[in-house]
């Protein structure tokens, strides 16, 4: 038997996975990076052994799954972009579905029946009620969404016919860096608001392109809940405390219940950076729901999780710390 906890980390090598990865090692893990590097970076991972592999092949994962015999699996490895998987269906379905479903074969065949699932608030599409919880209809209104819609059912029925427990954790908008500076958030292409905003502030871009500006919302711009990525990390060890001690699939959002309009966060960028920060309004982006807040209660109540990083500012303020240390990599 294997003494040490090895958890494989598929997509670790990406932002919210890298993040993830410091966290599970600080709680006395090992975390064994599975990225194919499409998206992720080599340089994020830092706390265990890479192992470079796609989650659509399946000899591959056979060979690391024996290599380490994990006890659980962290599943990040995904595409994640909203537009594009409104142009290109097909990329999201087979490499988040079809992957992912390779994933839980090879963790069935091997007995590993442990897996935190990266969800989304996605899921649910344009919200009934605010701020969302997680017995809120999910009607996604574009394939990223449905594609994690479809693996959060997988996982129901693996759990019936195979016994692999899964946390789903619905992600609202991830953001900010790692405090002590060691990783952040390096997208190519980068379409995320924040970073976008910060490449303003420091002269990178000339100006960022609101996506619509007639949202029936409070100045018109889309509202979103921004959680920090290192408290979302410390919730993936809490999830996998409790799959090692509770044989119970379940679902949790992981958001900070508030919300803050795109205005408000390039007024926020501005206030921290002290850039100004030219705007231009643009077109509204396909996919995008007006307004999305989480309600995060459920994980607070159960699994003790309190985000520590709540406050914008200082999301933006550990973004902007590694977006001025990290000109290499930006
Ligand atoms: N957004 C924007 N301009 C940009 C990028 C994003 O107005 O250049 C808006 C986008 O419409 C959304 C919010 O900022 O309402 C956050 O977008 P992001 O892509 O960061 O995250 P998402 O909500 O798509 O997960």
């Amino acid at each position: 038997m294997n003494s040490k906890k090895y958890i494989l980390v598929t997509g670790g090598a990406g932002y919210i996975g890298s993040h993830t990865c410091k966290a599970l090692a600080q709680a006395g893990y090992i975390p064994v990076v599975y990225d194919n590097l499409v998206y992720g970076h080599e340089w994020a991972v830092k706390w265990g052994p890479f192992e470079k592999g796609d989650i659509t092949e399946r000899m591959r994962l056979d060979e690391v799954i024996a290599k380490y015999n994990p006890i659980a699996v962290m599943h990040f490895a995904a595409y994640a972009y909203v537009g594009e998987s409104v142009e290109n269906p097909g990329k999201y379905y087979r490499n988040n579905v079809y992957g992912s479903l390779v994933l839980l074969e090879a963790m069935r065949d091997h007995g590993v029946q442990k897996i935190i699932f990266s969800s989304t608030c996605a899921t649910y599409g344009v919200p009934k009620e605010i701020p969302i919880a997680e017995n809120h209809a999910q009607k996604p209104i574009n394939p990223y969404g449905t594609s994690k819609l479809m693996i959060e059912q997988i996982l129901k029925d693996f759990d019936t016919a195979h016994h692999i427990q899964s946390v789903s954790l619905r992600y609202f908008n991830a953001a900010g860096a790692d405090v002590e500076g060691e990783i952040g958030e390096v997208h190519d292409p980068e379409t995320h608001l924040i970073p976008l905003v910060l490449d303003v502030a420091s002269g990178k871009r000339s100006h960022v392109t609101i996506f619509g500006d007639d949202y029936e919302t409070k100045d018109g711009t889309c509202i979103r809940d921004y959680i920090h990525v290192t408290d979302l990390a410390d919730a993936h060890v809490r999830a996998l405390q409790y799959l090692e001690n509770i044989n119970q699939s379940t679902v949790f959002n992981l958001g900070n219940g508030n919300g803050f309009s795109v205005k408000e966060v390039v007024a926020t960028v501005e206030k921290v950076t002290g850039a100004e920060v030219p705007l231009e309004i643009g077109a509204k982006r396909a996919g995008d729901p007006a307004c999305l807040i989480g309600d995060a209660r459920k994980i607070q109540t159960e699994l003790q999780w309190k985000p520590k990083f709540s406050n914008l500012e200082t999301i933006i303020q550990t973004a902007w710390n590694w977006h001025q240390n990290n000109h290499k990599k930006n």
